[in-house]
């Protein structure tokens, strides 16, 4: 049987265009792909626990939020462009009734920004419908593509994700059951994937075989106890679930009425986790290996003054994701800490163009200068990334406006060399300002008086973990997982390939 897309699958899938595709707009940052959530609790408001647990994912993704339950055979699905406290409201919410919910927040790295690419993806099947809510990117999308669309998929976005949810469609169409159909599904995936799979029967949590991209398992207290799966911790804690483990690299968990059944689907199974996701991407309130991210990015402000001590008066973060650094910095160098910048927490990404003015001006729509903190001082500003270098020159800029004497820019991880392409947004190869140019120009370039990068040693060494369980690929160029040739071309790959 050929899948077939559910009938009440979407919700008006029109183009918002992709504005944020050009660079010039993007922000000056590595960009998240995904925030994927699951819930199996019949008792339980499923939707509202998955809102609340997307709304703790939102800074994954920013450009559509979605829900897909399960009420029996049928599956409601709402999904739509925006933050996902624009996107959801009491009412819509109070439709999305059932027992499991599988919710998804997106940036668009395989696909661009339209809603027809929003998530979860829902297809039919004849075990009824599945929706599958995907984190991470595929690199052999070009050869699945091809083998879908000759056993006439109707592929309708042009995700990479929605070609797993038609692979998996395709196995239980085949006379597989849902696991057994899913599992070899997967071992027709490479690279990156966590995924949260929702049924008529249960949901799945599934990493791929380098578990790239966290996911992890919660429990809710009760008789029986229910299980919750999400992209960071920070999703459990919200809703008041209790941590119990990650999803192994290569396990995928099935969930329902009977608890939880563990599953390993591929043989060899290593563990390469985005180490981005320890440095920036992740919440600095989420745990992983046993501690906050919070502390593991201060220690490497600590490695980072070890490393590049400079006589200052200052230290200051560029809020949020440098401030732990910072701290750590100053504890080490002896340099008074202190908020040099303030962040506008109120702005979610806007579609809007500046005007030319607001642009020459520079960054301050996002963080402003304290103009008589910086007044007359040695400053360290410490970053955790430079992506293009873009924003850190505006800053150093403004810096200089605000009275500073000396800048001094230190970022808490090696400079960033190659792309992602396991479902992070760092941009091509010639957009990246480390790839380019040595330090010492870069330094110039940002107009810096001195600056420094953690070495890889450093970052390494911090996370208190095997060297080799992370994947660091964008500031090495050592893969895990080989990317083709067509591949590294650009993120937009399907959509020239799209019919
Ligand atoms: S290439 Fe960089 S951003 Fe991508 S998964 Fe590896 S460490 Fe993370």
């Amino acid at each position: 049987m050929i899948p077939n897309r559910s009938a009440h699958a979407d919700n008006h899938p029109e183009s918002l265009g992709n504005s944020m595709n050009n660079v010039e707009n993007r922000p000056d940052k590595p960009e998240e792909a995904c925030g994927v959530f699951g819930i199996y609790a019949p008792e339980q408001d499923v939707a509202k626990l998955a809102y609340f647990g997307l709304y703790a994912l939102q800074h994954r993704g920013q450009e559509s939020a979605g829900i897909a339950t399960f009420e029996g055979e049928r599956v409601h699905l709402y999904k739509d462009m925006g933050l996902v406290s624009q996107v959801f409201n009491e009412s819509i919410l109070q439709d999305l009734v059932g027992d499991l919910a599988v919710g998804h927040t997106r940036y668009s790295t395989t696909g661009s920004s339209r809603k027809v690419n929003a998530q979860p993806a829902v297809v039919e099947t004849r075990l009824g419908s599945l929706a599958l809510a995907h984190n991470g990117n595929l690199v052999n999308t070009g050869k699945l593509r091809e083998e879908l669309v000759n056993n006439n998929c109707n592929l309708v976005s042009t995700t990479d994700s929605e070609m797993i949810a038609f692979a998996i469609a395709e196995e239980v169409n085949a006379g597989k059951d849902w696991l057994e159909g899913a599992i070899r599904a997967f071992h027709r995936c490479q690279g990156a994937f966590s995924l949260v799979i929702g049924t008529p029967n249960g949901i799945m949590g599934v990493r791929d075989p380098n578990g790239i991209r966290p996911l992890v398992i919660g429990t809710i207290e009760g008789n029986p106890v229910r299980y919750v799966l999400a992209s960071e911790t920070c999703g459990l804690d919200i809703i008041g679930a209790e941590y119990l483990r990650e999803v192994q690299p290569g396990e995928v968990v099935w969930i329902n009425e009977e608890g939880l059944a563990s599953f390993q689907w591929t043989p060899k199974p290593q563990r390469k986790l985005c180490i981005f996701e320890m440095i920036y991407f992740a919440r600095p309130d989420s745990v992983m290996h046993n501690e906050s991210l919070y502390s593991y990015r201060m220690r490497l402000g600590r490695r980072l003054a070890q490393e590049s001590l400079v006589d200052a008066d200052l230290v200051i973060g560029v809020p949020d994701s440098g401030i732990p650094a910072a701290i750590g910095y100053s504890q080490i160098s002896g340099i008074p800490y202190a908020e040099g910048l303030i962040k506008n927490r109120y702005v979610g990404r806007t579609f809007i163009q500046p005007t030319q003015n607001m642009r020459e001006s520079g960054i301050r729509m996002k963080l402003n200068p304290l103009k008589d903190v910086l007044y007359g001082k040695r400053v360290v500003i410490i970053d955790d990334s430079i992506v293009r270098g873009t924003t850190s020159r505006k800053l150093v800029k403004a810096l200089r406006d605000a009275g500073a004497l000396e800048v001094h820019m230190r970022i808490s991880s090696p400079p960033v060399t190659h792309p992602c392409f396991y479902g992070i947004d760092t941009d091509s190869q010639d957009h990246l300002i480390a790839a380019r140019m040595s330090v010492e120009e870069i330094a110039k370039q940002l107009e810096v008086d001195t600056l420094a990068y953690l070495t890889w040693d450093g970052m390494v060494e911090a996370t208190r973990e095997d060297p080799g369980s992370f994947c660091s690929a964008c500031f090495t160029g050592k893969y895990p997982v080989p990317v083709p040739e067509p591949l590294k071309g650009s993120k937009l790959i399907l959509e020239k390939t799209s019919v």
